[in-house]
């Protein structure tokens, strides 16, 4: 498998970089300097550019990157996306530094929003967040739902590489819904000191967001009882529990 590690970008974005050898593919480039910078520093030689969605955050470096690198850019293909050369909508399989990753389609955020899941490893932009998820810019509850659920049916021990830092954040929200989830209060003293030390809290893994994520948590009686006290009228369905969290939480 490649190695991964991060590049901080803008306030609280984080560019994944994967490296094997001398030869580097980035995921999700919003900002273009500080990719070059750890591409010299390393001497590494960009070999590919995986893009999630079209927000300029993501991909906002594309094209200064392309100026020096010529290289493949895989992204969404119903977005717009700068220097895209490989369009890709969900179910096909890449190729990435010798590993094959599968392409989900997991709509929601954008409409054209993708994952790429490696080994043990999924690079989901701003699908699914440490303990939290995107905001729907553009898709329905409906369709951010179900993508959840095609995120939640991985192993628990795959990593969740998302693109912001905003754990911290989230926690404080899934502590409003959930004030009596231990795995939760455990989390909330990790990530402090994970923050206080000034480290990243991202990744974490599927299994602890299944424990403590609030939009991982739909079908949880302590979830529905926190939407329901929020919207007395909700149906139990998932997606309507997760509607009403989403929704919370756009206001907390
Ligand atoms: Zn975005
Ligand atoms: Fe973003």
């Amino acid at each position: 498998m490649f190695e991964i590690s991060l590049i901080p970008a803008f306030k609280d974005n984080y560019i994944w970089l994967l490296t094997r050898g001398k030869r580097a593919f980035v995921v999700d480039p919003g900002d273009a300097a500080p990719v070059i910078a750890r591409l010299e520093a390393d001497d590494l030689t960009l070999e590919g550019i995986l893009i999630t969605h079209h927000h300029a955050d993501h991909q906002g470096g594309v094209a200064e990157l392309k100026a020096r690198w010529p290289v493949e850019v895989y992204a969404p293909a119903d977005e717009s996306i700068t220097g895209r050369t490989r369009p890709l909508s969900g179910g096909e399989q890449i190729e990435v530094l010798g590993e094959k990753l599968d392409v989900m389609a997991v709509p929601g955020h954008t409409l054209g929003h993708l994952a790429y899941l490696a080994p043990g490893a999924l690079f989901c932009g701003d699908t699914l967040f440490g303990a939290g998820c995107g905001r729907l810019f553009e898709g329905t509850p409906e369709q951010m739902s179900a993508s959840l659920d095609s995120i939640a049916a991985l192993p628990d021990d795959t990593k969740v590489y998302c693109a912001h830092e905003y754990t911290e954040m989230n926690l404080r929200f899934a502590l409003a819904v959930e004030p009596d989830n231990a795995a939760l209060s455990d989390r909330v003293a990790r990530v402090a000191a994970l923050r206080a030390a000034g480290l990243s809290s991202v990744p974490s893994t599927l299994g602890e967001e299944k424990a403590t994520n609030p939009f991982l948590r739909c079908t949880d009686p302590a979830v529905i009882a926190a939407a329901e006290q929020r919207n007395p009228t909700v149906n139990r369905e998932k997606a309507a529990i997760f509607k009403t969290i989403r929704g919370w939480r756009n206001e907390f």
